[in-house]
């Protein structure tokens, strides 16, 4: 088996937990820094809260940078909303021991295009925040970025509604300038977005397993999960369990057959109107014989359901 060498770009909310958890608990990867983003919550208290997760699954030697803090064309400004489906703190309320370990001095993206360089086509990128990083690293080093052998994002709703306003998912509604640059670019990017996370949930009977293995790790993860479910039972209690938005992300970079791809051209719409934001084809570009977006449409959510939960529970056992 060869092991990816993952970087994580996340805007550390309940979910992105789960994703850094996820890179953790796959032999398939050797997680080789987070870089952070704002989104679900400022920048620099998304990457404390990484550095705490880091601490709580015994990964110290991680190191985490500090990306890009606010979005290409506006300032960033945390909305009620983020803080009331992540917690306050952004993972769920829960407290965490306190690190002493700092954010490294290298700048975020000046490290992903650091390691576009070193490792090339064996470099996977999973974005689980705004796209924010990724656009300005393009602008940055085009070439550079160009190597990368993978970069998955969660983000965007192609065949279902959005969860910002009927056309918009949170992550792209952060930076849709981002997304346009990065979708119109020529490198590949594979899109998990709401047509496939809503459809891949997690319930209390999950995470009470990872609490019953008497790890710390499982016992914190568990709190600050069920905080999520019981914010996702209020706001949407149609889908019966919260969505698995940025750890399928993560799991798909690993392993794509957990979803069925869409292979198209995209755009992001940036005009503030009605369709703000939304991830839709690009017309101009419709009839390319190339394309560049890999949409997921589908998923076998009982499978990864399956392989998620060998690997959460694998890795709390380990942890006692
Ligand atoms: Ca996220």
């Amino acid at each position: 088996m060869s092991v990816k060498k993952m970087i994580l770009d996340v805007d550390t909310g309940v979910d992105d937990a789960m994703a850094i958890a996820y890179a953790i608990a796959d032999p398939a990867v050797e997680l080789i820094g987070i870089l952070s983003s704002y989104g679900n919550i400022e920048a620099d208290r998304a990457a404390d809260n990484a550095l705490k997760l880091l601490h709580l699954l015994h990964e110290d030697d991680v190191p985490v940078f500090l990306g890009e803090t606010d979005p290409v064309d506006h300032k960033y400004q945390r909305i009620d909303i983020n803080a009331q489906i992540h917690g306050e703190n952004g993972i769920g309320d829960v407290e965490l021991e306190e690190v002493t370990r700092p954010v490294e001095n290298e700048d975020g993206v000046d490290f992903l295009i650091e390691s576009a360089k070193k490792y090339g086509k064996d470099l996977t990128v999973v974005a689980t925040g705004p796209m924010t990083n990724l656009a300005a690293a393009i602008e940055k080093d085009h070439d550079a970025m160009k190597m990368i052998g993978d970069i998955t994002i969660m983000g965007g709703a192609l065949t279902v509604p959005g969860n910002v306003t009927p056309c918009a998912e949170a992550n792209i509604e952060q930076d849709p300038v981002a997304a346009n640059e990065l979708f119109t670019s020529d490198l590949t990017v594979t899109m998990v977005g709401l047509d496939v996370t809503y459809r891949t949930l997690l319930t209390k009977k999950e995470t009470k397993l990872w609490r019953e293995t008497g790890s710390e790790a499982g016992i914190k993860m568990a709190d600050i999960v069920d905080y999520y479910i019981d914010v996702y039972a209020d706001i949407y209690p149609e889908l019966g369990g919260c969505s698995l938005h940025d750890p399928l992300a993560v799991g798909v970079a690993i392993d794509p057959t957990f979803v069925t791809l869409l292979h198209m051209n995209m755009k992001v719409t940036t005009e503030h109107d009605a369709y703000y934001a939304r991830t839709i084809g690009d017309k101009a570009r419709l009839n390319d014989p190339t394309t560049n977006v890999r949409v997921a449409v589908d998923v076998d959510k009982e499978r990864y359901l399956e392989v998620f939960m060998n690997l959460f529970l694998e890795l709390f056992n380990k942890l006692k």
